[in-house]
């Protein structure tokens, strides 16, 4: 029987993880096929109660239902429990397990992003939604001393602070509210800024922050799959950037063996993320795509080079477009 596995998201027309996990379903010749399921929030518990029929592997799951989904699972793995978000499910028999493979592909891209340097200890993170505790999370347990949250809407800062409240007892984590010259403040202060929120991702070539209140010399890590304003500011500053291709790859390669009991072919889903990336698609998980970006080469520092299987995925500073 051929097995399933699903992304269950509101909306997923757009996403790439169809192209890289079929790619490596069909490489290893397991007999399953990955679908795209639409489900508006009304209709997820329904959804996942039907991948408890022995026809499914697992599924992954995205915006907006990533917060939603953790009561609806049987058990949560310690990074789903400490995010509160679940992107990944597995099966136990009939029984459902949560796990959040967000937190470890942010991880290797953080460590590829900084690279032979020591690892820094201070980071500001735009954004508060899945993505973001996610980050925040991998920042915390690679043993960041100082983490400032900036979101639009401040509660929501907030609520993700103390939603860290033990596991970020032994640092300083902090919701600020969105003022450029506080964020200006703080970019002076700090060695790693990411991107969470979704700004960059749609037709418009915005940034969430001006240009110049970027200093030089930061990392500067974009959870968009493109190269977004903001890393090409960051860029024209002199910082080191990278967008969030390698984080896609390895959050769907963590998933990936979590389903199968198999080591994801990496360099294959990464050629099925470029092509399909070429093929017009730019969205990380499922979002609207926006604007068909016809010139795979033109849209991200980090992709060529294999950067996600083998090459070093960091644009450095004023390097030129490749
Ligand atoms: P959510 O919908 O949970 O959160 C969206 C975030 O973007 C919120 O912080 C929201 O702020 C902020 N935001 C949206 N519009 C604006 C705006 N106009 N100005 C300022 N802030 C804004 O999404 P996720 O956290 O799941 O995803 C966020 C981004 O990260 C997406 O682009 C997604 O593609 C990417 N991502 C990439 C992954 C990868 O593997 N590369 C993995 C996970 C996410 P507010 O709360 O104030 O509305």
């Amino acid at each position: 029987m051929t097995k399933r596995v699903v992304l269950i998201g509101h909306p997923v027309a757009h996403s790439l993880s169809g192209a890289m996990h079929q790619a490596a379903f069909d490489a290893l010749g397991i007999d399953a096929r990955y679908e795209l399921w639409d489900r508006p929030p009304i209709g997820l518990a329904e959804a996942i109660e039907t991948l408890r029929s022995d026809e499914f592997l697992g599924a992954n799951v995205t915006i907006p239902h990533k917060e939603r989904v953790v009561p609806m699972v049987d058990r949560l793995t310690e990074e789903a429990q400490a995010t509160g978000a679940v992107n990944t499910i597995t099966k136990d028999g009939r029984r459902l397990v949560g796990h959040n493979t967000d937190v470890p592909g942010f991880k290797v891209a953080l460590d590829r992003l900084v690279g032979r340097q020591k690892m820094p200890r201070q980071a500001v993170v735009l954004g508060a939604g899945g993505g973001a505790r996610a980050v925040v999370y991998g920042l915390i347990t690679a043993g960041f001393q100082r983490v400032v949250v900036f979101n639009r809407h401040l509660h929501r800062a907030e609520a993700l602070v103390r939603h860290f409240a033990r596991s970020a007892a032994h640092m300083e984590l902090r919701a600020m509210p969105w003022h450029e010259s506080i964020i200006e403040a703080e970019l002076a202060k700090t060695k790693v800024l990411v991107n969470a929120t979704s700004v960059g991702l749609g037709d418009e070539d915005e940034s969430p922050i001006p240009g110049e209140l970027i200093p030089p010399d930061l990392l500067v890590l974009d959870l968009i799959y493109s190269r977004t304003k903001l890393l090409r500011d960051a860029e024209a500053a002199g910082c080191t950037v990278m967008d969030g291709e390698l984080m896609l790859l390895h959050q769907g390669a963590a998933a990936f063996s979590l389903w199968t009991g198999r080591e994801a072919p990496l360099e294959i889903m990464a050629a099925a993320l470029r092509e399909a990336r070429s093929a017009g698609l730019r969205s990380a998980e499922g979002e609207p795509a926006g604007t068909v970006a016809t010139d795979a080469g033109a849209g991200s520092g980090s992709s060529e080079g294999g950067g996600a299987a083998g090459g070093d995925g960091v644009a450095g500073g004023k390097a030129p477009d490749r």
